[in-house]
């Protein structure tokens, strides 16, 4: 007997009937020159792709528009032919959340139904947005807690930006017409990549994503108040340097490979010597002037007087400053937060040999935005705690 046919046409009924409608370009994200060839790819003349671009990207950018319509200084039959073909979407805000001190988590939703977080943190000279760059992280350092995530995917470039975009929204800080964009009195003028993610494995979208926020006639942020965090991507630091020029921090956290290689478990690929060796090209390639190492205090962990002396003597020759950040806990963390005493007592150390060692001051912990601690709600506490420490012994 024959196998039983397979009915060709067994998939019939299960197609829907109409196909869905193609999801329209997102122009958020795309560069000039990809925003060109789209407006081209339209109908636009070449002639005039440049300046529509430069109409489009300062209502998107400078004054916050969503709808085509309101793009007014552009015919109306070609604004029409804009909706036809695009959208302008942004992250969506599936939840947000205020601390005591201001800081406002958001956490959002982004194609496909992932989510990130995102955190404003408002000082008295300074408003910093923390952003992601990635849903979850493959690297898993085992003291913080987006390293528990399972879930992993890069953020687009127009999810990248989109953080900056919807943060404004919730400010209410679209500038009017005629108000200077450099305002140094704005609500978020200041960018950490220190979020979900680590940047430097999404670089071609956070290099576009941040020109974006660099450029002159849309966001306009200088490259000095971005800050790009990185847990040790050696390949790619003088590309961050040469092509995003932004300020560059790192997670140093251990002061010999034994113990980074707990901690940061990249530091296995890179180790402590090959990160210096590169670091120490990056004032110069960039024109920064320093970088910002950043070591989190963790109990009996990397917390001794040993371990300042040898921080210092490591980083000797660098411009740096010394950002020590007080560990946050998370549920489930495998470790404790070093005392004040202790903290101080390391600063010093560092202090005396020269370099600023500022000791961070967590903010909004009563919601969870402190450094380390963010993860989308749908991964929440899904590795157990067991996990979480074999991990960290491993
Ligand atoms: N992936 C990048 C950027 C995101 S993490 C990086 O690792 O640099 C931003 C900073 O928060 C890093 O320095 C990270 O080491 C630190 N961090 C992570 N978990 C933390 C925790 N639980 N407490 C304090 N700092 C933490
Ligand atoms: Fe990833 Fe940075 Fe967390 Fe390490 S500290 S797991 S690199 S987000």
């Amino acid at each position: 007997m024959s196998a039983p046919q397979t009915p060709i046409t067994q998939d019939v009924l299960t197609l829907p009937r109409k196909a869905a409608p193609e999801e329209k370009t997102n122009l958020v994200g795309l560069t000039r020159d990809q925003m060109r060839d789209a407006l081209i790819a339209i109908g636009t003349p070449e002639k005039q792709a440049k300046m529509r671009v430069g109409q489009v990207w300062a209502w998107i950018y400078q004054r916050g528009v969503r709808d085509f319509a309101e793009m007014t200084n552009l015919a109306k039959g070609y604004r029409a032919q804009l909706d036809e073909h695009f959208a302008i979407r942004v992250p969506e805000i599936v939840r947000k959340e205020v601390s005591t001190d201001g800081t406002r988590k958001y956490l959002l939703r982004i194609n496909g139904g992932h989510e990130v977080e995102a955190v404003y943190i408002p000082e008295e000279s300074r408003g910093t947005l923390c952003i992601s760059s990635q849903v979850g992280c493959t690297l898993t350092c085992s003291f913080c807690h987006t390293g528990t995530q399972r879930l992993v995917r890069n953020l687009t470039a127009g999810e990248i930006v989109g953080q900056i975009m919807v943060a404004r929204d919730d400010l209410g800080e679209w500038p009017e017409p005629g108000r200077n964009p450099h305002d140094e009195t704005r609500l978020l003028s200041n960018i950490v990549l220190m979020g979900m993610g680590e940047p430097l494995y999404n670089f071609d979208n956070v290099r576009d994503a941040m020109k974006i926020a660099m450029d002159g006639e849309g966001i306009s942020l200088s490259r000095r108040r971005i800050t790009l965090s990185t847990s040790g991507v050696v390949p790619m630091i003088a590309r961050t340097a040469e092509e995003i020029g932004c300020l560059l921090a790192v997670s140093f956290h251990a002061t010999t490979d034994e113990v980074r290689d707990n901690l940061v478990p990249i530091n296995k690929r890179w180790n402590i010597e090959a990160l210096l060796t590169e670091l120490k090209e990056y004032p110069r390639l960039s024109n920064s002037e320093r970088i910002t190492f950043e070591y989190v205090m963790l109990k009996g962990v990397n917390d001794s007087d040993e371990d300042a002396h040898r921080l210092v003597e490591l980083i000797r020759g660098i411009p740096a400053k010394i950002n020590l950040i007080p560990f946050n806990p998370w549920p489930g963390s495998p470790y404790e937060r070093s005392s004040n005493n202790r903290i101080r007592a390391f600063a010093d150390i560092v202090y005396k040999a020269g370099y600023a060692s500022p000791i961070r001051t967590p903010r909004g912990e009563d919601i969870m935005a402190a450094c380390g601690q963010l993860k989308s709600d749908t991964e929440r506490e899904r590795k157990s705690k067991r996990q979480i420490e074999t991990e960290a012994r491993a």
